[in-house]
């Protein structure tokens, strides 16, 4: 059985190695000509971690990550709206929430694949199914043959748009900034906190090292050329009214390291199998990052997805399990996200204030409540 991965991020690399663990001939074809560190932090939830533990790479991982273990919600007075205590994760389920840079997290799953099976400079335009196999076309004009298909080619997956038309992605309104400081080693230890205010949201989690991971979102209009064009002292002056080491942060990180993006998702799809071709990661459940769950959810896919081929050994009916399996959840984390999103994300004053009366309200047990479907 020849299977290939279209797309070479975290989902890619991470269902390449599951399936190289079993013993299945696996090759990843991947759009861009290299990969850049990317000058971010990422948050891996506890079930994510269960999943790489699980697949036997987990330890690896985890040498380069930071435990987390709670989260404080503030307004941008300084007034603590709520927390929640994630502490009990690691007793109940194994592992903990954990953060680290993107770079680590994706130079570790790209080492662990197997040599010469990672071909760069390869973008996919379609798949052609035959009753015996499958050919990929490239933008380059050439074409491979596979017997199956695992299409992990993120948000904008031309594969995904080739079996479901109406699928682009959907923008969320608003604006997100990252990048990574090392100005706060101060910051508090295992802590994550997000500012929410009318004007937008801030948010920090320590890295390893002593270095800050920081989010800024806004409100804007889809493809915001002004915003997109901030130098990083507007940016910082756009969160004057927040606390100073908001400011501090985003002055002390490099302007080339700092992301821009526009946030999307993709409304929940009903089906991830098609024929000889299943869609994974993004490219299947692409979901605002509210939640930090996106790549928790790939690695979660990478997972069922293996476990389903082993038992099954056969692609088809491994592919109906996953479907079966992964549908659901995934709907879940993309609906409660862009709910989050939009609390989050309030910039009417009266909403704002209301929220900011309300939500202290909330125990936090509660929080955590409705998060477990995620961890179990
Ligand atoms: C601001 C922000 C913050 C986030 N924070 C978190 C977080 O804290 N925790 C979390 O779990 N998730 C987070 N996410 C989500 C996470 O980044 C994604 O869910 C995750 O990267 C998805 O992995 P993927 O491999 O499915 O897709 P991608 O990472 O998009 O990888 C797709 C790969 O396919 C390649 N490709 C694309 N098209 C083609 C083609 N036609 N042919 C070949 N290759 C192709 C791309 O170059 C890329 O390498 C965040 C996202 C954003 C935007």
């Amino acid at each position: 059985m020849k299977i290939a991965v279209i797309g070479g991020g975290i989902g890619g690399l991470c269902t390449a190695y599951a399936l190289q663990q079993q013993n299945f001939v696996v090759d990843v074809f991947e759009a861009t000509s290299s990969f850049k560190p990317i000058g971010a932090g990422i948050g891996i939830g506890s079930n994510a971690m269960q999943a790489l533990i699980e697949l036997g790479i987990g330890t690896k991982i985890y040498e380069n990550g930071t435990n987390l273990t709670t989260q404080l919600f503030f307004n941008a007075k300084g007034k603590q709206l709520n927390s929640i205590d994630f502490s009990a994760l690691k007793d109940l389920y194994g592992q903990s929430n954990i953060t680290i840079q993107r770079a680590d997290l994706h130079r570790t799953l790209y080492h662990a694949i197997q040599k010469d099976t990672l071909f760069l400079n390869k973008r996919c335009l379609k798949v052609e199914q035959y009753d015996t196999g499958c050919t990929l076309h490239f933008s380059d004009k050439t074409t491979a043959d596979y017997d199956y298909v695992i299409a992990a080619d993120g948000i904008h997956s031309p594969i995904r748009k080739q079996y479901i038309i109406d699928s682009e992605p959907r923008y969320a309104g608003y604006i997100c900034w990252r990048g990574v400081s090392t100005a706060y080693p101060f910051i508090e230890a295992h802590t994550s906190v997000e500012i929410w205010d009318t004007i937008g949201r801030f948010g920090y989690a320590p890295l390893k090292d002593g270095k800050v991971y920081w989010f800024a979102c806004v409100n804007a209009k889809e493809n915001d050329l002004f915003l997109h064009h901030l130098e990083k002292e507007q940016l910082a002056a756009l969160f004057n009214s927040f606390p100073s080491q908001v400011s501090g942060m985003i002055l002390s990180t490099n302007q080339d390291d700092i992301l821009h993006h526009d946030l999307y998702d993709i409304k929940p799809l009903k089906k991830f199998h098609f024929g000889r071709v299943i869609l994974l990661g993004d490219a299947a459940h692409a979901t605002t990052p509210n939640m930090g769950q996106g790549a928790g959810q790939a690695i979660e896919d990478a997972l069922v997805f293996s476990t389903a081929l082993a038992q099954q050994k056969d692609f088809i009916e491994a592919a109906k399990q996953y479907e079966h399996i992964r549908l659901h959840k995934t709907k879940k984390v993309t609906q409660l996200s862009k709910q989050i999103g939009l609390a989050a994300q309030w910039s009417n004053p009266l909403l704002a204030k209301s929220r900011d009366f309300v939500f202290p309200f909330i125990p936090s047990s509660l929080l955590l409540k409705r998060l477990k479907f995620l961890f179990k």
